[in-house]
């Protein structure tokens, strides 16, 4: 019998406490289990069916009857295995009657390769189970619906190491072999996917507490003093939320564990959450803001999903974006709260493009997809689910008003508390407290996939402003400028868009909500005199692109300082969306970028600079770089030089980060001479922390140095990479590896990637950034097309092998795309079908905008310069 890969658990079997008793094999990566799962059957079975992959069963069996009088009796089991449906049947001697039953099972296993189940991180044990690998720990129901209390015991612990799990601590027992043998507090009802340990020489930082919550960072011995920076952020963040849910922080303790070696950037399992290092651990006193605020991010996000996730869970993985878009929004919104001055929302503009850049392909999906089975629901970690995701819910918590949300909210949680829920219960939530029906308006968002692109055109009857109107028109983007040709049904979705416009009249600039049912409708604006300008998305918060009439466009661009930083941005990437849609002349764009040269707000330049390098990087002509770097040059030389390389006394964060933007301008896309030689020049005084370099400026720096590299200095970054204990430090260092750009050592940096060198986890941003490198990329390709085999095996984890992929897109030209094709059409991947399917899209598209850009880019720079 097989159960097949979409096989899912029956529901008349539940799981109330797990039982487990874990002996670890520290030397051997080995372990052995006894469980005992208290379950209640609905009806009489004679089998029950749990999951398990690599578990070896050498005993099973069931007692029933427990608590009664008479008949208790203990019924033996077989175990069967079923690789496919990655579970193992026990099959009964006898009927197992409805009610409750204690299900023993004892087995064996190996630690898991790469970096899920249990793994080896370096000197640590730890696991990773989401979305479907506690499996490989313990045979159990593992789906998100199957709640229950796990108690949990770890024998074979050394006497020096330090065990962690959800539970604290209650007993710390010598196990008979020369260890200790630890018992966790048994949970609350939990999904499996939660479950955690961890063990190894970890230290603690000093513990905080928040409320009455202890917190603690844990860290391998020699990051001990990076920990500090993880509890403040985690004891300001963890009452704001406490006090926007309305509930307590549900689970006891808060450790926050830094794994060496690590899949995602961290994962919330209930009350011991595990983090890359790198969005764990940093010094605010050495480490550049970017990274600061990527911590706090990361550290709130995952506390949010203490809630919303843990406590409140999906039902099944086709609502994943309930978890995800949720922690992503309110991590934004908590961390604003804390360090507004960061203006973290900014930040979340860069993430929203990445997501609407995904939506626009015909090959996306949307927020909420149907998911068969456990390794589907992997495919779903993308920018959709969390950013697209997090955006409709800004916009919904728009349209709603920011207390009849925060109430909806609530009412969710205490409703669903330790159990599970779908969207229909959190949009039902939601318009319980709001009193406005948004179903339909939210299903839509979520079940529909891409967005609309709203055009705007205003019009007034002469100068006086009355009657001053805009038509609205909707229509759905695609990337692909053929796409709604051969889309079919899928070109016509119509979305109910909240639209909200903000403009200029006689008296000052308005916000009007319109909410856009029709393909198209003409709205009157609420104007007092004439309309100077209009924007067709305040503040950007809705998740749409909109383009503008010439005439529009035109009354936009000289007041292009009157608008907010989001919507600069936001009109910047529109633009450039229009482009590569083939519905904008690239001229165009570039004069805009022109028009731009004096922008001061560093995340709108920094949007700027980023379009500037994809030119650099896949639109430019060989013969035309030389223009390119002097138009860069022209544009932002002066005004970096005016800066210096060196912040003074009283500079603010925003001067430092202009002034990181400009120099990245300079040195990196532009390669300016003079800029790269100070850049360079910078490398030894870059090491030692509170140096002479601003830490915004460290990237740019690292940069320059490695793309000039001899063998001393290539040796020297590699001796960095490898005894940095700063995480951030150690990842700049390694990828500078991957920027060398002298012929042998470009050869060596592409053998690295195989080496020990590079860990797991950042294997696919080691060849994403050798893939970029021009003088690296054919040897990067060249190896994963020639070592397979290897690059799999480096590669070990669903996550690391999608960004493997999606790194290739990076290859810019059209015979590129054709090896890419062929490769990718030989060699399927079990788990990254929607990363492929994306990856060919978009290089597909890149390299006709490419034939159609690549000619009018340098016709534009020889225009320019007569
Ligand atoms: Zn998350």
């Amino acid at each position: 019998m097989t159960l097949g890969k979409n096989f899912r658990l029956p529901t008349d079997v539940k799981p109330k406490a797990y039982d487990a008793d874990l002996r670890l094999d520290l030397a051997a990566d080995r372990f052995e289990g006894e469980l005992t799962v208290e379950v209640t059957l609905g009806a009489a079975r004679r089998a029950i069916t749990v999951h398990a992959v690599g578990l070896e069963v050498t005993a099973a069996s069931a007692d029933v009857g427990v608590g009664a009088q008479t008949g208790q009796r203990t019924v033996a089991a077989n175990a069967t295995s079923d690789e496919e449906s990655e579970t193992v049947t026990l099959g009964f001697a006898d009927e197992l009657p409805a009610g409750t039953a204690q299900v023993r099972i004892a087995y064996r296993g190996a630690f898991s390769p790469g970096l899920r189940g249990l793994y080896r991180a370096g000197s640590i044990a730890v696991t990773q189970f989401e979305t479907a690998d506690a499996r490989r720990l313990f045979p159990c129901f593992d789906e998100p619906a199957f709640k229950a209390v796990w108690r949990l015991r770890v024998a074979g612990v050394p006497n020096q190491a330090i065990a962690i799990s959800n539970g604290r601590v209650v007993r710390d027992d010598n196990d008979g072999r020369g260890g200790r043998r630890l018992t966790f507090a048994p949970t609350p009802p939990l999904s499996s996917y939660l479950i955690a340990l961890c063990v190894g020489p970890l230290e603690a930082s000093p513990i905080a507490v928040a409320r009455d919550v202890p917190i603690t960072t844990w860290t391998t011995p020699e990051k001990r003093q990076l920990t500090a920076f993880a509890q403040d952020i985690a004891g300001a963040v963890l009452p704001r939320l406490e006090d926007y849910f309305g509930l307590p922080y549900p689970f006891g303790k808060l450790d926050q564990i830094g794994v060496p070696d690590f899949e995602a950037g961290a994962m919330e399992n209930a009350g011991a959450v595990t983090f890359r290092e790198v969005a764990l651990l940093a010094d605010p006193t050495t480490a550049p803001l970017a990274v600061q605020k990527r911590v706090a991010e990361v550290i709130t996000h995952e506390l949010a999903h203490q809630w919303f996730g843990n406590l409140v869970t999906m039902a099944w993985w086709d609502d994943l974006w309930l978890n995800e878009a949720f922690a992503t929004w309110m991590a934004y919104k908590i961390v604003d709260d804390w360090r507004p001055s960061w203006r973290i929302w900014m930040d979340f503009e860069a993430g929203k493009g990445a997501a609407l850049a995904l939506d626009a392909l015909v090959s996306a999906h949307p927020i909420r997809a149907d998911v068969l089975n456990a390794q589907e629901a992997g495919e779903s970690f993308d920018a959709i689910t969390y950013e697209k995701g997090g955006a409709v819910l800004r916009m919904l918590e728009g349209f709603l008003g920011a207390d009849h949300f925060r109430d909806g909210i609530r009412l969710y949680m205490r409703r669903h508390r330790e159990a599970n829920a779908t969207a229909d219960d959190l949009w039902g939530a939601l318009g319980e407290a709001s009193g406005q029906p948004i179903i339909e308006m939210a299903n839509a968002w979520i079940r529909k996939t891409g967005y609309p692109l709203v055009d705007v055109a205003l019009s007034q009857q002469g100068d006086v402003g009355a009657g001053a109107s805009v038509q609205l028109t909707q229509r759905r983007f695609f990337s692909d400028p053929g796409a709604a040709a051969t889309a079919g049904d899928a070109a016509n979705t119509k979305w109910l868009v909240p639209v909200v416009l903000r403009f200029k009249d006689g008296k000052g600039v308005k916000e009007q909500p319109v909410l856009l049912r029709e393909p198209s409708a003409r709205v009157a604006l609420a104007a007092e005199g004439p309309v100077a300008w209009c924007i067709g998305n305040a503040d950007a918060r809705g998740f749409y692109r909109t383009g503008y009439d010439d005439a529009t466009l035109g009354r936009l661009l000289p007041a292009v300082g009157e608008l907010r930083p989001a919507e600069r941005i936001a009109l910047i990437s529109d633009q450039w969306a229009l482009v590569r849609a083939d519905a904008a002349p690239i001229e165009r764009f570039m004069d805009l970028v022109v028009s731009l040269r004096g922008e001061e707000d560093h995340v709108v330049l920094d949007e700027v600079v980023g379009r500037l390098a994809l030119i650099e990087h896949r639109f430019l002509a060989d013969e035309d770089r030389a223009a390119f770097g002097a138009l860069v040059t022209e544009l932002y030389g002066a005004r970096a030089a005016g800066l210096g390389w060196k912040p003074g006394p009283a500079e603010d964060d925003e001067v430092r980060l202009r002034r990181a933007v400009l120099l990245r301008a300079l040195v990196v896309t532009a390669r300016d001479e003079k800029a790269v030689a100070e850049a360079a020049g910078r490398l030894p005084a870059a090491g030692g922390g509170a140096g002479d370099v601003d830490p915004n400026l460290l990237d740019v720096v690292v940069t320059a140095a490695a793309r000039q590299a001899d063998d001393a200095r290539f040796e020297d970054l590699r001796a960095r990479a490898k005894s940095e204990t700063d995480p951030a430090s150690k990842r700049r260092y390694l990828h500078a590896l991957a920027r060398a750009e002298n012929g042998p050592l470009a050869a060596r940096a592409v053998e690295l990637a195989l080496g020990d060198d590079v860990p797991m986890q950042d294997f696919s941003s080691y060849m994403s950034v050798l893939l970029g490198n021009r003088a690296t990329r054919e040897a990067a390709f060249a190896l994963v097309r020639d070592r397979w085999a290897e690059t799999r095996a480096k590669a070990d984890s669903p996550m690391i092998i999608r960004r493997l992929v999606e790194g290739l897109a990076a290859l810019p030209e059209r015979r590129h795309y054709d090896d890419v094709r062929a490769f990718l059409a030989a060699h399927p991947i079990d788990g990254a079908k929607q990363a492929i399917a994306q990856t060919l899209e978009r290089m597909q598209m890149d390299v006709a905008l490419r034939d159609r850009i690549l000619p009018r880019v340098g016709a534009w720079l020889r225009a320019r310069k007569r």
